[in-house]
């Protein structure tokens, strides 16, 4: 069940007022009015949590992108969805966060030090920005990642306060967009998901590397296995307009 995408489910089996509940509406559970059927046990256990949602979004930074040092192939077209999005999550009021790759210059990731990459995301240096079209949202939160020389992290949840931020704030739910869907997307969506929060993959704001051309399906495929669920942007701002009056506790 956990491997069905939930959205699609929802929109085709139930009524409208369940699909508002796709990302969290607070109030009386449903559940105690409406039976659910056999079958749909997995949207019970869903809908009948609230689910905080939180907006992730994973190094959409220069060096990701065209012309940086280790360009996703069009790394960029994935940001006018993702700016909309981030539009939408600060006017409901709900939590955003932006990770970034934050390398020291000498990282074991970069192959002069025997790393299986070029250097980038060097912090501090303009390959490290956020991509300029990107919108930053004001109060989004920003989570630095491999910033230790020893060590790479290709999760936003690893050597970060990521997890605790959420927990504290009672995010249950994340949205995960950005880049690169075979490597970063890929383990921030697994240990979202392995660390109990409803995880979302953002399937048409995401971008691989595809070093090997099957790279990126591959990647889905195991995250879709290991509790994740897909979405698409389309799908979340539907769902979003659908329950506007929403308030959360500030973050
Ligand atoms: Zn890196």
């Amino acid at each position: 069940m956990d491997s069905v995408d939930l959205s699609l489910m929802a929109s085709s089996t139930l009524p409208l007022s369940v699909l508002s509940r796709g990302i969290g509406f607070k109030g009386p559970s449903l559940l105690t009015t409406m039976p659910v059927p056999r079958g749909q046990r997995g949207i019970q256990r869903h809908v009948g949590q609230e689910a905080k949602p939180a907006l992730i979004v994973v190094d959409i930074q220069r060096d990701f992108c065209p012309g940086g040092a280790l360009p996703v192939t069009d790394g960029d077209k994935i940001i006018p969805a993702v700016n909309k999005l981030v539009g939408a999550f600060e006017k409901a009021g709900l939590p955003i966060f932006f990770t970034r790759d934050w390398h020291p210059s000498n990282h074991v990731s970069f192959k002069a030090n025997g790393g299986p990459w070029p250097p980038h995301c060097v912090r501090n240096t303009p390959g490290a920005s956020f991509h300029p079209s990107l919108a930053v949202a004001d109060g989004a939160v920003v989570i630095d990642k491999g910033t230790l020389q020893s060590e790479d992290a290709y999760s936003g949840f690893q050597g970060t306060d990521l997890a605790r931020k959420l927990h504290n704030i009672g995010v249950k739910r994340i949205y995960v967009a950005g880049l690169a869907t075979d490597y970063c997307v890929k383990n921030t969506v697994l240990d979202g998901a392995a660390q109990g929060f409803e995880t979302y993959v953002l399937t048409d704001c995401v971008r691989g590397v595809n070093l090997k051309r099957t790279d990126s399906a591959t990647a889905l495929r195991a995250m879709l296995s290991r509790g994740a669920m897909q979405t698409t942007s389309g799908r979340l701002l539907k769902s979003l307009v659908l329950r506007p009056t929403i308030s959360y506790p500030s973050r």
